[in-house]
């Protein structure tokens, strides 16, 4: 384990990942917690973001569509930037009471299951919305 958390900390890549989860014991371990779909693509960076579908080349251009700003639709962006988003992190904040960051989300997640739940299901809830107004607007 202390194997793996050294490598995960030297390691090359995969750099928001390795922000968030910064203790790979505790993520590990963590008695409560599973991860969906768009827990998945948030945790990667690798689903539905603007930055992602540029990449591949899915998309013109990378910016975020909820908001008139010309940032980069990134996973950062989302959850803790968009203003578009701004009203659901409030909420999600006050049902925590906490103020939630990227330093810290992971950690706050695995604390306990009703935390896990509330922050998987805001990030399940914006993707899917996202996913479903890209879908429409083709
Ligand atoms: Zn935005």
């Amino acid at each position: 384990m202390r194997t793996w958390q050294r490598r995960w900390r030297a390691g090359s890549g995969g750099e928001w990942s390795r922000r968030l989860i910064k203790d790979v014991e505790k993520w590990v371990k963590r008695p409560h917690g599973k991860v969906g779909h768009m827990l998945t693509q948030w945790l990667t960076g690798h689903g539905s973001f603007g930055t992602y579908r540029f990449r591949i080349r899915k998309s013109q251009n990378a910016r975020c569509f909820h908001c008139d700003r010309g940032q980069d639709d990134t996973p950062e962006h989302t959850l803790f930037r968009c203003p578009a988003w701004i009203g659901e992190r409030d909420r999600v904040e006050s049902r925590l009471r906490r103020l939630i960051h990227i330093d810290n989300i992971v950690e706050v997640m695995i604390e306990d299951e009703e935390k896990w739940r509330v922050i998987s299901e805001w990030i399940e809830r914006e993707k899917q919305e996202e996913e479903w107004r890209r879908e429409r607007e083709g």
